[in-house]
């Protein structure tokens, strides 16, 4: 099912433009390669609920987006609505994440034989699935766990993974792909778990590389303590790890808010993580006020992820709010 990116790549490649260096593919060829996962064909998700936003469908055909994420789940969680809106609107989407989130319990049975990060990747793949990516990659990395667990030393942790070489594995992917658009976590890491902060390096290093658009994911904390408090995945997982977590709703540049059937499709993507998220966590009643929009901090322009509609409570106001454009964060 898996195939090594490396030599996948290496037939792929003669055709290829000359944007990054030969020193760099030189060191691409020393790292060690991620993993692909097959693409996967539409999937048709049941609407939760009734729609309540006027939302844009842009013709994106043409654009491809990188999105980069720490662990099995964080795409679904995070940005579930726009992965689908994305692909929705015909644009290409490769899903990276970083590692397979090996650490902890399984709340459900494992099969004979099979591992957690077996089934992580499983319900990964099925996310995938649900949100339209059209290209999976593992970068073969291991969950760090919360800061201050031993885990966070072991030698394949991604907290102590050479960032800049994992940028260029990455860019190297966002060239392959022609991505004009790069999204990653923000420097807080959303709730400052070590792989969210690392794959912020990871995903702001690459983007400056290739040149792409950089989007930066967070949270609106504001908007969720009005409208759902302690309701949110990331109020517990920003509980465990006794930090705050997301920004100011004046810190945000973008909002993206999904109609009803994209709100399905997330919460699917979500359960389809059934060994780490109970479903009774993300309950139907009331996921639209804790799900129902994807926060972004800007690097530059208005781009891609702009195309589908910004339902920022300060749109059109808050161009203040875009970042630096910083090639590593704080
Ligand atoms: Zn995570």
């Amino acid at each position: 099912m898996w195939q090594d990116a490396r030599r996948d790549d290496a037939d792929q490649r003669c055709g290829r433009g000359p944007l990054l260096s030969g020193v760099l593919s030189l060191l691409l060829q020393l790292t060690p390669g991620p993993v692909l996962l097959p693409p996967r064909g539409p999937h048709v998700c049941e609407p939760l609920m009734a729609a309540r936003l006027d939302l844009r469908r842009p013709d994106l055909r043409g654009h491809t987006v990188l999105v980069l994420h720490a662990h099995p789940d964080d795409e679904s969680i995070f940005t579930g609505i726009t992965l689908r809106r994305l692909a929705d609107a015909g644009a290409r989407t490769v899903l990276v994440v970083a590692t397979a989130g090996e650490l902890g319990e399984s709340r459900v049975p494992l099969r004979v034989g099979e591992t957690i990060p077996e089934r992580r990747i499983a319900e990964l793949e099925r996310s995938a699935e649900l949100l339209g990516v059209s290209r999976l990659v593992l970068l073969g990395r291991r969950d760090s766990g919360l800061p201050g667990w031993a885990s966070a030393s072991h030698a394949r942790a991604l907290a102590v993974a050479d960032p800049v070489r994992l940028a260029r594995t990455v860019a190297e992917i966002a060239d392959d792909e022609s991505a004009g658009t790069l999204v990653h976590d923000d420097e807080h890491g959303i709730y400052g778990h070590p792989d969210h902060r690392a794959t912020h390096r990871i995903g702001a290093t690459a983007a400056v590389l290739v040149g792409a658009a950089g989007y930066r994911m967070t949270v609106d904390r504001e908007h969720l303590h009005v409208s759902a408090r302690d309701r949110h995945l990331v109020h517990g997982a920003a509980r465990s790890a006794q930090v705050a977590f997301g920004r100011v709703t004046a810190e945000i540049s973008l909002a993206v808010g999904g109609s009803a059937r994209e709100l399905a499709c997330k919460r699917a993507a979500i359960t389809a993580h059934e060994s780490q998220v109970d479903p009774d966590a993300v309950p139907v009643d009331g996921f639209a006020d804790a799900y129902g929009y994807e926060w972004y901090r800007r690097t530059g322009a208005p781009g891609v992820l702009d195309a589908l509609g910004n339902a920022h409570l300060l749109a059109g106001a808050c161009s203040h709010a875009s970042t630096s454009g910083a090639l590593v964060g704080t």
